[in-house]
């Protein structure tokens, strides 16, 4: 039962406009009244509820973003930003020897993705994070706002910064089904590494394919997708779901 809920919760959950253009205050204002205790949202209106909800979390105030909305019973919108916390409970699940704090990370891509990423690594005590990203204005834009534990790479040397990572993250939308291969040069990466991507569709992405190849640990993204879910279903239902090989199960069938 709580599998099934979890899975509902996910298939249903973005803030749906669909083809109809909605009002975003319109589009908060129904689910409540429809009986809804809350929603996902995703792109393109993460960055946008923030204006919209009554009270944001800290972690999404640091994001910039939320992912889950809250319809409290006092009528307020409560936003909140559950990527990061997904991310590394899907980290420290999937390679549970993973240690942030053993080496320098690298992280590809520079959106809402890899700010919730470079947050939680830093959160966690990773004290270098190598960044790069097609538009390096926007790498250095998180450079910017998270400090001098990110150092921003340009593009055509990715590759480069795999190099001695102990921990390497595909935070861009590359290597996702109908989006552009990853064509960052693999070859420095070490098989020491822990290697993680956050698309999830294909489950096994180039990256994580070479990855396992040369013997590094590998974490897909499904994980994250589930993990993310669990604080904001907790909120909406009073219950704390697991992510298990059963819930995956389920959701891949
Ligand atoms: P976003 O804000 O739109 O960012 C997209 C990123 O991909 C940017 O860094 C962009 O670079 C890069 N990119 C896109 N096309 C590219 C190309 N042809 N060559 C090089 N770089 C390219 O999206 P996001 O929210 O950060 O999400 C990024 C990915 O993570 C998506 O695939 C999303 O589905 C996935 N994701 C997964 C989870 C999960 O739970 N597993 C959660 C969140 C996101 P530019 O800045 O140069 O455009």
């Amino acid at each position: 039962m709580k599998h099934f809920v979890l899975l509902l919760t996910l298939l249903a959950s973005p803030l749906y406009a669909g083809d109809i253009m909605v009002d975003d205050a319109f589009a908060i204002a129904t689910p409540p009244k429809l009986g809804f205790v809350g929603v996902n949202v995703t792109i393109p209106h993460k960055e946008h509820i923030l204006s919209i909800a009554d009270l944001v979390s800290d972690r999404a105030a640091v994001m910039g973003s939320a992912n889950t909305l809250i319809f409290r019973a006092d009528g307020k919108v409560h936003a909140d930003n559950t990527d990061g916390y997904g991310f590394m409970q899907n980290l420290r699940q999937g390679a549970p020897d993973w240690d942030p704090k053993a080496g320098p990370a690298a992280v590809m891509g520079a959106g809402g993705a890899a700010r919730a990423v470079i947050s939680s690594l830093i959160d966690a005590g990773c004290s270098e994070i190598r960044l790069s990203n097609r538009t390096k204005s926007r790498a250095e834009g998180l450079r910017q706002e998270f400090g001098t534990k990110v150092e921003v790479v340009d593009w055509v040397q990715a590759g480069n910064m795999l190099d001695g990572a102990i921990t390497v993250v595909n935070a861009s939308s590359l290597g996702m089904t109908g989006a552009s291969e990853m064509r960052v040069p693999l070859d420095a990466l070490h098989r020491s590494a822990v290697v993680t991507d956050l698309v999830y569709t294909p489950l096994e992405t180039p990256l994580l394919a070479h990855a396992k190849s040369i013997g590094c640990q590998t974490v897909d993204g499904l994980g994250m997708l589930l993990h993310q879910a669990v604080p904001g279903f907790e909120r909406w239902f009073g219950l704390r779901p697991d992510v298990d090989d059963d819930l995956r199960e389920v959701v891949l069938r």
